[in-house]
């Protein structure tokens, strides 16, 4: 079988997906209130494309994919795109939501068989919610979680984005919500990009949420990892993972590429370099797919930029 390497030695076997650069919140460190421009709906890939693309990475070797967004949920019938990608002969394909249309899809999105699901959840106090996402309503959110559990989700994990202003007080209340909840909580440092504020002003180390939590518990090392950046730790059963994108550097470890929504390859998250895959797809020719996809991998940049210069879109473009 034919594998992705990138000039660097890594195994590239995990696709992210951005079904949509839609949405129907405005995270304050995402987008701006008013929103960015979106693309027109002629230059988002249809599931056809998007399959087509899985299809050439499957054929070589890439074996996980997630969908993400903008919020994937509002991609009208997102759960044919599942059905379509697991014919393909992908066994793992999870979903990243801020979990609003989780109780109208949950049980749908299992039907089609979806793997997992992480919920992005900053928060648990109503205003804050509300201040931090400024459309959303943790209502929602909190019977979306009731659902997937309803529709026979297990591994659901949390993504916790932690900011100085808005919510490094929350930390505790999350970690004892996922633990309740047997869900695993992963926190992630804030990035900075063109389009969030005060970034200085709101970044948050792991090693600051690391102690923070270490005053109320025994933080357990463990040995389990996955091909991905997280670092884990353990709080009686629930698992809890450490995203450094700043603090601690974890680019050798890469596996990843990025498709978005407009169709353009993302090699790196902190590095502007795409690759348009838009024509190519619309000619329909797999053999000359993985042509280019084998060549793009060649571009793959060692490491990412952001301690110097920031991401040049908004997350909602490229998926997080
Ligand atoms: N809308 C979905 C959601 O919020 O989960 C999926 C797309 S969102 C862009 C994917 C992830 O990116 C979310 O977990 C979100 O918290 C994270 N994210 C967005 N902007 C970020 C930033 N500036 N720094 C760190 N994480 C960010
Ligand atoms: Fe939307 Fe997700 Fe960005 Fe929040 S983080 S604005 S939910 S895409």
């Amino acid at each position: 079988m034919e594998q992705l390497i990138d000039p660097f030695g890594r195994k590239i076997d995990y696709l992210r997906i951005s079904v949509t650069d839609r949405c129907n919140y405005r995270c304050v460190y995402c987008m701006p209130l008013e929103g960015v421009p979106f693309k027109d709906m002629s230059e988002i890939l249809t599931y056809e494309e998007i399959v087509l693309f899985a299809k050439a990475s499957y054929d070589l070797g890439v074996r996980k994919i997630k969908l993400t967004g903008g919020e994937p949920l509002v991609r009208k019938h997102i759960y044919r795109l599942i059905k379509m990608l697991k014919d393909i002969g992908y066994s793992d394909i999870s979903l990243t939501t801020n979990g609003s249309l989780l109780k109208h899809y949950a049980q749908l999105l299992k039907e089609s068989g979806l793997n997992r699901v992480t919920v992005s959840l900053d928060t648990l106090d109503k205003d804050k919610f509300r201040s931090i996402t400024r459309l959303g309503n943790l209502d929602d959110v909190m019977s979306g979680f009731d659902e997937l559990d309803k529709a026979g989700f297990t591994n659901t994990k949390i993504n916790s984005v932690i900011m100085r202003t808005y919510n490094i007080e929350c930390i505790e209340n999350l970690l004892n919500f996922a633990i309740s909840r047997n869900y695993e909580i992963r926190f992630i440092e804030y990035m900075p990009t063109d389009f969030n504020e005060n970034f200085k002003e709101n970044f948050v180390s792991i090693d600051e949420i690391k102690s923070i939590i270490k005053n109320k518990h025994s933080l357990r090392q463990t040995s389990y990892k996955t091909n991905g950046p997280s670092q884990y730790c353990e709080i009686e059963n629930t698992r809890v993972g450490f995203i450094t994108p700043l603090s601690h550097n974890f680019c050798a470890f890469c596996n990843r590429i990025r498709l978005s929504s407009d169709g353009n390859l993302i090699l790196c998250l902190g590095h502007d370099i795409k690759i348009n895959f838009k024509d190519v797809l619309k000619q329909k020719d797999l053999e000359q797919i993985k042509e280019l996809l084998k060549k793009s991998i060649t571009k793959k940049p060692k490491q990412h930029q952001l301690l110097t210069t920031n991401i040049h879109q908004s997350f909602s473009n490229i998926g997080g």
